[in-house]
């Protein structure tokens, strides 16, 4: 049995117990929006603002071509080692980075928004387009691959120009990266596009960023040190042409297609993380020989086939036909569309559509 005074005391704990629980909250619900507006607050720029990275931290950290917020956003705790950072603060520095650029758990619908921003580059080609979904996907990877003289540098020449056109024309007001691997890169091509465009070539020239890589390391080392570049010319376009040729003549026979294929790998996911940081499109080329088709599925086929199976790209095997300029695209893998077949032509002004007069003639190929 309660007395009266017993009950009031139970009352007034119970009340004040309430109290507690609704300060609790406040006090949670005040902690929480601090800390979320801190996060939203920290907005890096510069290697050295962001917490626990010094100059020092910060020249090393470049070194390892790690130069913008956005790359430390991309990279993994393993890759932060070299630069003498302990696991517990490389994780610390990465997450800084990622709050900083907004990458964190995000909801499908968040991330079906995210898939909104990818943008679309022509090829000058409104049937390639059409195969490709209405152009190259900044964010991932397009590889070409076929035999020599099938126009894959023509393609990537091509691009470059396009991808300073504005939106409305096909392209994303950019500029290109161009690794080149086999000195195929011609500027005198670059003045024909441009001029057909009614561009200004010297502008257009002015607007690709070019480097010729000498081995696969140089080439290797040209893409990790690229961040930065990227960044300060607002580059939407990154081209290695060729993707695979250093590779191929360095790393010969069984015994080292294991490691060859261990860097590839390593290079296209710089590539992709390149690619998704800065929303750009990437371009590699592959050379192949005849019917690679043989190949498919098999990693280790001396002359190419698949060179990275992990890596979510897109592949469209280019080929030659005998009605001279006419070429043959293929998409022969993509995250989401549908293989099929169309036809292009490489004249002086460039890429360009088949015209159904053309088309008529070539019917036999
Ligand atoms: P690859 O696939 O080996 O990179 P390229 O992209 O270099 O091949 O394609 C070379 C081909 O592009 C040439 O054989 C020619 O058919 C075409 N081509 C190159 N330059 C011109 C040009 N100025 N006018 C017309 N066609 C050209
Ligand atoms: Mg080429």
């Amino acid at each position: 049995m309660f007395t009266l005074t017993d009950l009031s005391k139970i009352k007034h704990s119970f009340s004040s117990l309430h109290l507690n629980i609704a300060k609790n909250i406040c006090f949670w619900k005040s902690m929480t929006e601090k800390i979320e507006t801190e996060t939203k607050k920290a907005r890096y720029e510069y290697l050295e603002d962001l917490p626990g990275i010094g100059p020092a931290t910060a020249q090393k950290l470049k070194e390892l071509g790690f130069h913008t917020v956005e790359s430390l956003a991309m990279a993994t705790v393993h890759e932060l080692e070299p630069a003498g950072i302990s696991e517990k603060k490389a994780l610390a520095i990465i997450n800084a980075a990622r709050s900083s650029i907004g990458i964190a758990f995000i909801r499908a619908d968040e991330l079906h928004k995210m898939r909104q921003n990818v943008l679309r580059l022509t090829t000058g080609s409104k049937a390639l387009d059409g195969l490709l979904g209405g152009g190259l996907e900044t964010q991932t990877i397009t590889e070409f691959y076929g035999e020599y003289g099938s126009g894959k540098s023509q393609i990537c020449h091509q691009l470059c120009v396009n991808v300073q056109l504005p939106p409305e024309r096909g392209g994303l007001n950019g500029a290109a990266l161009y690794i080149d691997t086999e000195n195929t890169f011609r500027t005198e091509r670059i003045v024909q596009m441009a001029k057909h465009l009614n561009l200004d070539p010297e502008k257009i020239v002015k607007n690709i960023i070019y480097a010729e890589a000498y081995t696969s390391d140089h080439q290797m080392f040209l893409l990790e040190n690229a961040d930065e570049v990227i960044k300060e010319n607002n580059v939407k376009l990154i081209i290695i042409d060729s993707l695979t040729a250093h590779f191929r003549s360095e790393y010969i026979g069984r015994e080292m297609l294991a490691s060859r294929q261990q860097k590839i790998n390593k290079h296209m996911h710089k590539l992709i993380r390149l690619a998704r940081a800065f929303n750009a499109v990437a371009v590699v080329t592959n050379q192949v020989m005849a019917k690679p088709d043989m190949f498919f599925g098999d990693a280790i086929s001396p002359i190419g086939g698949h060179i990275v199976g992990h890596t979510s790209h897109t592949r469209v095997y280019v080929r030659k036909t005998a009605h001279g300029p006419i070429r043959i695209a293929r998409l022969v893998s993509s995250p989401y569309l549908p293989e099929g077949e169309e036809i292009f032509k490489i004249t002086e002004n460039g890429i360009e559509d088949v015209s159904e007069d053309e088309k008529t003639k070539s019917s036999g190929r």
